[in-house]
């Protein structure tokens, strides 16, 4: 009886353009099927090689012996009544993340994420408050892109809607996965495959400074801040991550970020705000003068609650006080619109995988490691 185990097939969705281009020629192949392979794949949304027909025969025949396209494995669905959808994916063999669909008129905004779990402990988040788990990737990141684009319906050209928009705000903070999630937004940006501008893929940042720093040497995308509060006092306690890079630190690396794009930038910095910790209008005060140096827009979030966190969502009027300081203080001040807080799909709520007692002890030590990697 042969015992040898069958060989693991190559997922293409792992791949990046360049490695896809680098198989081909270890195949024989020029590397422009790269492209063709990315077109079928993102654009067309079609997983199965026996239909990509301007590839050869033998081409197909070898691809699918060796390789094949897996998108990850979708646990469940949940719908909001606000039409918000979530997904929520398998990773690995213990790892659930979640993804979340916005769609508003025209648009369809998806929230993705980029770690099981995150190290980074916001006081605010639930995901923070489940340790960190595992990096997500590429085929992971993009997986959850394909996911929803397929899930308009196939073929894509008449498909009921399209994906318009990205942001990187999902679970996990996506500069501490930076090689998968760079090559997942080039991705969401290349013409052969989803197409989206660079203003349609935002990235949403604690501030992990150096990282930053990196990103503007690869990439020019929509950055946002997740700022939170105006001092360093405060912050350190909401955003831990700030007592190793302090606001000043952070805001200059984000103006060297907007300098080193080709186009005018205005910075996106998301502010949630929680009842008496950072939304009274000294706060607010404060906010103001510190973003005099940076052109930026204001985004606040009141606070979506969820279960074990003490934080309270402030009141209507108290949003509507600290939004309209800004607003005669000069700067564009939204307040974001809570969505799919019935399904746990707002800001702040996404956990995957909750009340995983076994496993608290090995997210602890991993969380640790990931800390000190930072
Ligand atoms: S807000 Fe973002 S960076 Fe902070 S703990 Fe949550 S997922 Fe991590």
């Amino acid at each position: 009886m042969n015992t040898k185990p069958a060989k693991t097939k190559i997922n293409l969705l792992s791949l990046s353009k360049q490695e896809l281009a680098d198989f081909f020629v270890s195949i024989g192949e020029k590397p422009f099927r790269a492209t063709q392979i990315i077109k079928w794949i993102h654009q067309r949304g079609v997983s199965d090689i026996s239909l990509m027909t301007d590839l050869s025969k033998d081409l197909r025949e070898k691809l699918l012996k060796e390789c094949e396209i897996r998108a990850p494995e979708i646990e469940r669905e949940e719908y909001s009544e606000d039409g918000t959808k979530k997904w929520i994916i398998k990773v690995g063999e213990k790892d659930l993340i979640e993804m979340v669909l916005i769609p508003e008129n025209d648009r369809s905004t998806l929230c993705v994420s980029s770690q099981a779990g995150c190290a980074v402990d916001c006081s605010f988040c639930a995901t923070g408050k489940q340790g960190f788990s595992r990096n997500l990737g590429l085929d992971e990141i993009i997986g959850q892109v394909w996911i929803a684009a397929n899930s308009f319906g196939l073929p894509r050209e008449s498909a009921s809607r399209n994906i318009t928009n990205v942001v990187m705000m999902g679970m996990g903070e996506p500069l501490l996965n930076f090689i998968p999630v760079v090559e997942a937004m080039k991705l969401m940006m290349d013409d052969n495959a989803y197409g989206l501008s660079k203003r349609k893929v935002t990235l949403s940042t604690s501030g992990i400074v150096p990282k930053i720093d990196e990103l503007s040497k690869v990439s020019d995308v929509a950055l946002t801040i997740s700022l939170h509060a105006p001092n360093d006092q405060l912050r350190n306690e909401l955003v831990p991550i700030n007592k190793k890079y302090p606001i000043q630190e952070l805001l200059d690396s984000v103006k060297r970020y907007v300098a080193s794009c080709d186009d005018k930038r205005v910075t996106t910095i998301e502010y949630i705000l929680i009842d008496g910790i950072n939304d009274d209008l000294s706060h607010a005060e404060e906010l103001s003068v510190l973003l005099e140096q940076l052109p930026s827009k204001i985004n606040l979030i009141p606070f979506n609650a969820f279960e074990g966190s003490n934080y309270l969502k402030p009141s209507g009027n108290r949003v509507k006080r600290f939004q309209e300081y800004l607003k005669n203080k000069g700067y564009v001040t939204t307040i974001r619109s809570t969505r799919g807080d019935d399904i746990m799909a707002a800001c702040g709520q996404l956990v995957g995988q909750v009340n995983d007692k076994t496993r608290r002890k090995e997210r602890a030590q991993k969380n640790k490691i990931q800390i000190k990697a930072i």
